[in-house]
């Protein structure tokens, strides 16, 4: 099908902007929540050291329990700021509310739109009216034709810049958290100008098929990779379980360099 040259998403300002797509890979780091400052800086100094690109890290958690940990709210976004901007990294965070987007977009440089909330309407509506780059993951039991249409939901008021993400969806297997589906980065470019990322974290849960499913996403032709790492994922607010420790995230960026050296591409 006829669609424009792969389009490049920046993310952030300046000489720390981050690009997606185009021969671009973007490495989003870090914690699932926002938990505290001294936490987060921590972990943003060693995803920095080891060549993330963009500082994740939610404020509202979409949580399954109502009793879980929902997020440290505007307090979390004014951490997420303060630390992306010590390390000189720019951030994303989720926003699950459209009475919050103008609040997300005043303190992020990309906004997340979350599985949970893929066919959100009324909240792709109103981040599609914002000027911040959107991060668009995958519905969990969403085809990929879904994805292209949700996409057209924030393009469709004026918001160029989306980065889609493949987050695994539902299988029938409970050996990992979801089923990390690679084909769909090949599709979505013969579908679509946006740029994927691949997101092994929530697609796996698991932290040990992390290094191979994010390099099976870039030799698959993704433009970032998204991974969540923990200094400390025993004592985590949420999903401890699948977080990469800083060490281990530094050996897989460094992998992930070179597969991406290897295919003629830059981080
Ligand atoms: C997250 O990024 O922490 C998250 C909740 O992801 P997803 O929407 O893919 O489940
Ligand atoms: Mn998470």
């Amino acid at each position: 099908t006829a669609h424009p040259e792969p389009s490049i998403v920046s993310v952030g300002k300046g000489k720390t902007a981050a690009k997606f797509g185009g021969g671009h890979i973007g490495m989003i780091a870090g914690p699932c929540a926002i938990e505290s400052a001294e936490r987060l800086d921590e972990i943003a100094g060693a995803i920095k050291a080891a060549g993330a690109t963009v500082l994740r890290g939610g404020a509202y958690k979409p949580r399954t329990s109502p009793y879980a940990f929902q997020g440290l709210g505007e307090e979390g976004l004014r951490i997420l700021r303060e630390v992306g901007d010590k390390h000189g990294l720019p951030v994303v965070t989720e926003a699950i509310d459209p009475r919050h987007v103008e609040l997300v977009a005043e303190y992020s440089d990309m906004i997340q739109l979350g599985a949970r909330n893929m066919q959100n309407f009324v909240l792709l509506t109103e981040v599609g009216k914002t000027d911040k780059p959107v991060l668009m993951k995958r519905g969990m039991a969403a085809t990929v034709k879904d994805l292209m249409m949700s996409a057209e939901y924030v393009l469709s008021q004026g918001n160029p810049n989306v980065v889609l993400c493949e987050r695994g969806v539902k299988g029938f297997d409970n050996a990992c958290r979801n089923m990390f589906d690679v084909a769909a980065v090949p599709q979505v470019h013969e579908l679509s100008h946006l740029p994927i990322i691949v997101d092994p974290s929530h697609a796996t849960g698991r932290p040990e098929l992390i290094p191979a499913c994010a390099l099976a996403g870039v030799a698959a032709g993704a433009d970032g990779v998204h991974i969540e790492v923990h200094n400390l994922p025993e004592d985590a607010m949420s999903d401890g379980p699948q977080a990469l420790l800083p060490e281990q995230y530094a050996e897989l960026a460094a992998q992930i360099k070179k597969v991406a050296e290897a295919i003629g591409k830059t981080i």
